[in-house]
C-alpha cells in the first residue's frame, strides 16, 4: 500500500538535509581548524621568539654581571699596591669574588705568566693562555675548549686587565662552563618546547638540553650535524641555518623545515647582545602546535558531532511526528469513519492490485445500497442507521473470502470486490440474512433489502472507477418498486442507459417545443357497435420526423419525475380537444388519460385537475383517469382518499392493466372505480383456456354487479370480439378497431357531425 512510497519520499529529503548539514559542518570545521592552525603557529612562533629574546637578555645580564665581578676582582688587585700583593692576599681576593658568581674558577695571571687560582695554587700559564691575550688592554670575553689543554669543556673566559697606576699589571680571568648556561630557570619554557641548544657562531654545540652533552658531544659536534642526523633536515635548510647563525648581525629568527619523511619542524634562535657569538637555538616539531590544535580539533569535532547528533535526533523527531501525521493522513485517506472499514480510495487501489496480481481469478464488482435507507434513517434515527452501516461491513468481512473486499463509499452506498464463484449468490444471500438478523438485534424491524448492481470484470480492464460506475448503472435500473434486488450490467443495459440519458437531456425542450403529441385510440361499444370514447396515448415526434413510442421514454420519465408534467400536458390536450369539439358543435366522447403514481402523490394534484376542468368547462364524465393497478399496492388508505376526492371533481376513474400484476377483485370493492380495464396480456393469454374464459366471465359479472364497466384492451381479431361479446363484455379497445391515431385524425374519422 502507499505508506512505503510516502516514507521514501520523506526519507530522501531528510537524508539529503542530513548529508548537507554534515558537509557544511565538516567544511566549517576544516576551515576553522586550518584557521586556528595558522594563528596558533604564528602565536607559538612569536611566543617562542619572545622567550628566546628573554633568554638572550638574561644571558646578557648574566654575562654583564660576571664581567662586573671579574672587573671588581681586577680593580681590587690593581688598587692594592703595585704588584706588591702577597700570594696570600691574591688568593683571599680571588676567593672572595669566586663565591659571588658561580665561576668554575677565578684566576690572576701576572705579566710573568704566573697564574694564581682561587683554590690557592699557582703555575705557569703559558700552555693555557695564548700569547695575544697577554696584551689585552680592555676586558674581553673569550670562548675556548682548550683552557685546560684537554679539548673537553667549552669555557667562557672573562678577561679583565689589572691596571695599577695606569700600568697594566697582568689580568684576571673568570672561567665559566658553557655546559651550565642552560641550567638557569630562564630556559625552562624553551626546554619544554623542544630541543634547546647553545652554539657558537660556527654552530658548535656548547650546551644542550636534549642529551648529556659531555658524553654525546662527539656524536653531534655541530648543530648542523645534529639537525641532519636527528631531525633529518634537508641540506639547503642546514645551510640556511648556517648562514643565519654565522651572521652575527642576524640577532634572531625562525625557520620552517621539512624532514625527509615530510614532517614539519622549526627552529628559532636568538643571541645575547653582549656576546653575539653565543647562539640560543630552539628546535621543535609540529607537535608543539598539534598538542594545542588537537584540543581544538577535538573540540571542533565534538561540536560537529553534537550538531550531527542533534540533527539526527531532530530528524527522528520530525520523522516520527511526520510518520504519525502521515499515518493519520493515510487513515483519513483510506478509512471510513462511520463503519471503521476501508473507504473507496482504498477499494480502488486494492481492487487494482488484486486484478494485477491474480489475472486468473474472475472478479466482479458489486455496487449495492439499502432500499429505503432514508426511511430507516428517519424511523430509527441516525445512530442506529449508522450502526446498520457498520453491521454491513462487519458481516461482509465475515462472509466474503480473502481477496474480496467490501467498503462503504458514501451514505448507504457500498462497493464489493467479489470472486465470481458458484456460491457467490448464496453467499450474498447469507450475508443479507445475517445483516437482517443483526439489524433486528439493534431494533431495526424494517427489512434490510440490498439493491445490487453487478459488473463482471473483463480481462485486461484496469479502470476501477469505470467498473464501479457500470455496476452502479445496473443498480440504477432497479429503482422503483421492483421485487428484483440484483441487476447485472450488460452492454445492452449501458445502451439503454445512454438512451435514457439522451432522453433526459432533451425532454424539457421537447415539451416546450410541443414535440409530444396526443394520439387517441378509440374504444368501441360492441353492443351498439359504435364509438364509446378514446384513450389518449402520447407520442414523441422528433424534429427529424422520427416517432418515439412511450415504452422508450415513459419509464425514464417515471424515474426522473418528468412524467408528472407530461401527464398534465396530456390531460390538458384532452381537455382542449373536448372543448374544441363542443365549441365546434361536434359530438364529443369521453377521453381517458393515463395518470402516473407520482402525480397522485402531488398534494396539488386535485387542485390542478379541478382548475383544468373548470378552465375548459369539461362536462361531467368526459374525462376519465386511468390509473394502473400497481399504484394501489402500497399506501392503500391514502390512495382511497385521493380517489374519493377525484370522484368529487366528477371525473371517471378507471383501473388500468387489471390482471397484469397481483390484481385482486377485492380492490374493486374498496376503491371507487367506474371502469375496469382488463390488461391485454391477461386477455390474450387467457383467451384459449376454458377456465380462463370462466374467470373472465366472473370478473365481468362481478364488476358489472358493482356498477363498474369493464373494457378489454388489446383486442385484435373478430374472434376475440365475438368471444368477449359472449362473455358479456360490452367495451373493447384494440387494433381490431383502430390503432392509436393522431387526435385530429380521431376527431375527423370517428367523431362525425351530430345527427
Ligand atoms: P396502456 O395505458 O396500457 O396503453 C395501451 C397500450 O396498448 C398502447 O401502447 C397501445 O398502443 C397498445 N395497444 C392498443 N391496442 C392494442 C392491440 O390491439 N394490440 C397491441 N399489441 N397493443 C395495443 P402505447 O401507446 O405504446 O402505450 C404504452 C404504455 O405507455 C401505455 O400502456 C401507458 O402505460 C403508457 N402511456 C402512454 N401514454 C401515456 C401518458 O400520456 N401518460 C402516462 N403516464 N403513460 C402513458
Ligand atoms: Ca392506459
Ligand atoms: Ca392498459
Amino acid at each position: 500500500m502507499p505508506n512505503g512510497k510516502d516514507r521514501n519520499n520523506f526519507i530522501k529529503p531528510v537524508v539529503m538535509i542530513g548529508a548537507l548539514t554534515f558537509i557544511v559542518c565538516f567544511a566549517v570545521c576544516v576551515f576553522h581548524i586550518y584557521d586556528i592552525r595558522q594563528s596558533m603557529e604564528k602565536e607559538i612562533n612569536e611566543q617562542l621568539l619572545v622567550q628566546l629574546d628573554i633568554a638572550g637578555e638574561i644571558l646578557t645580564d648574566d654575562i654583564v654581571n660576571t664581567e662586573s665581578v671579574v672587573s671588581a676582582v681586577a680593580a681590587e688587585l690593581g688598587e692594592s699596591g703595585k704588584g706588591s700583593l702577597t700570594e696570600y692576599q691574591i688568593y683571599r681576593i680571588l676567593n672572595k669574588y669566586k663565591a659571588i658568581d658561580d665561576f668554575q674558577a677565578v684566576a690572576y695571571i701576572k705579566e710573568d705568566h704566573t697564574i694564581y687560582f682561587d683554590d690557592e695554587w699557582k703555575r705557569d700559564a703559558s700552555d693555557m693562555i695564548r700569547e695575544p691575550l697577554y696584551e689585552i688592554e680592555e676586558k674581553q670575553i673569550y670562548l675556548t675548549d682548550d683552557f685546560w689543554g684537554d679539548n673537553r669543556d667549552y669555557l667562557l673566559l672573562f678577561l679583565v686587565p689589572v691596571m695599577n697606576n695606569g700600568e697594566r699589571n697582568g689580568f684576571v680571568v673568570g672561567l665559566k662552563e658553557c655546559s651550565r648556561i642552560l641550567d638557569g630557570d630562564a630556559f625552562s619554557y624553551l626546554k619544554k618546547a623542544g630541543d634547546l641548544i647553545i652554539t657558537d657562531e660556527k654552530g658548535t654545540i656548547l650546551d644542550c638540553n636534549f642529551i648529556n652533552f659531555k658524553d654525546q658531544s662527539e656524536k653531534y659536534d655541530t648543530i648542523y650535524d645534529y639537525m641532519e642526523k636527528v631531525w633529518g633536515a634537508d641540506a639547503d635548510k642546514i645551510s640556511e641555518l648556517d648562514g643565519l647563525i654565522s651572521d652575527i648581525e642576524q640577532r634572531d629568527g625562525t625557520v620552517q623545515c621539512k624532514n625527509k619523511s615530510r614532517d614539519r619542524f622549526f627552529y628559532s634562535f636568538s643571541s645575547p647582545e653582549v656576546f653575539p657569538k653565543l647562539r640560543i637555538v630552539s628546535m621543535y616539531t609540529e607537535n608543539i602546535y598539534t598538542g594545542v590544535e588537537n584540543t581544538i580539533i577535538f573540540g571542533s569535532i565534538a561540536a560537529c558531532m553534537v550538531m550531527m547528533v542533534s540533527m539526527i535526533i531532530f530528524s527522528v523527531i520530525v520523522f516520527k511526528h511526520n510518520s504519525s501525521a502521515s499515518q493519520l493522513i493515510t487513515q483519513l485517506a483510506f478509512e471510513d469513519e462511520i463503519t471503521g472499514g476501508k473507504n473507496l480510495n482504498f477499494f480502488k487501489e486494492y481492487a487494482a492490485e488484486m486484478l494485477a496480481k491474480y489475472p486468473g481469478i474472475p472478479f466482479m464488482i458489486h455496487r449495492f445500497d439499502i432500499s429505503n435507507f432514508r426511511y430507516i434513517n428517519e424511523a430509527y434515527g441516525h445512530v442506529r442507521a449508522d450502526q446498520l452501516l457498520k453491521i454491513i461491513i462487519e458481516e461482509a468481512r465475515a462472509v466474503f473470502y480473502s481477496k474480496e473486499l467490501c467498503v462503504r463509499m458514501d451514505a448507504d452506498q457500498f462497493a464489493l470486490l467479489a470472486r465470481n464463484t458458484q456460491d457467490l449468490e448464496e453467499r450474498f444471500f447469507t450475508f443479507t440474512d445475517k445483516v437482517n438478523t443483526r439489524a433486528l438485534d439493534i431494533g431495526i424491524r424494517y427489512p434490510v433489502k440490498l439493491k445490487r448492481g453487478v459488473y463482471q470484470i473483463k480481462n485486461k480492464e484496469t479502470d476501477i472507477s469505470l467498473m464501479i460506475d457500470k455496476a452502479n448503472m445496473a443498480r440504477k435500473t432497479l429503482i422503483g418498486e421492483e421485487k428484483e434486488c440484483v441487476a447485472v450490467y450488460s452492454d445492452l443495459l449501458a445502451n439503454d442507459m445512454r438512451k435514457a440519458d439522451r432522453i433526459e437531456s432533451e425532454m424539457e425542450t421537447a415539451l416546450f417545443n410541443r414535440e409530444f403529441k396526443m394520439y387517441i385510440q378509440p374504444k368501441w361499444d360492441i353492443l351498439e357497435d359504435k364509438l364509446y370514447g378514446g384513450e389518449a396515448l402520447v407520442r414523441w415526434m422528433k424534429e427529424d420526423g422520427n416517432m418515439i413510442y412511450p415504452s422508450d421514454f415513459v419509464p425514464v420519465f417515471e424515474k426522473n419525475g418528468f412524467i408528472e408534467q407530461l401527464d398534465l400536458y396530456m390531460l390538458e390536450s384532452a381537455c382542449k380537444m373536448i372543448r374544441d369539439q363542443i365549441d365546434e358543435g361536434k359530438p364529443a366522447y369521453p377521453i381517458s388519460v393515463n395518470q402516473s403514481r407520482m402525480l397522485l402523490n402531488d398534494p396539488m394534484y386535485i387542485n390542478r385537475i379541478t382548475e383544468m376542468l373548470n378552465r375548459y368547462q369539461i362536462p361531467k364524465g368526459y374525462i376519465e383517469l386511468e390509473i394502473t393497478e400497481t399504484v394501489f399496492f402500497t399506501e392503500r388508505e391514502k390512495m382511497i382518499s385521493i380517489l374519493n376526492e377525484l370522484k368529487e371533481v366528477e371525473v371517471q376513474l378507471s383501473m388500468d392493466d387489471f390482471g397484469s400484476g397481483y390484481s385482486s377483485l377485492n380492490m374493486l370493492k374498496d376503491f371507487p372505480f367506474d371502469v375496469l380495464k382488463i390488461d391485454k396480456e391477461f386477455f390474450s393469454e387467457s383467451i384459449t383456456s376454458e377456465s380462463s374464459k370462466w374467470i373472465l366471465r366472473m370478473i365481468i359479472e362481478m364488476a358489472e354487479g358493482l356498477g363498474i364497466r369493464v373494457i378489454c384492451e388489446g383486442v385484435e381479431t373478430k374472434e376475440q370480439v365475438e368471444m368477449l361479446r359472449k362473455l358479456g363484455c360490452r367495451y373493447v379497445q384494440g387494433y381490431y378497431y383502430s390503432k392509436p391515431i393522431p387526435a385530429e385524425n380521431y376527431v375527423e374519422s370517428f367523431c362525425g357531425e351530430i345527427a
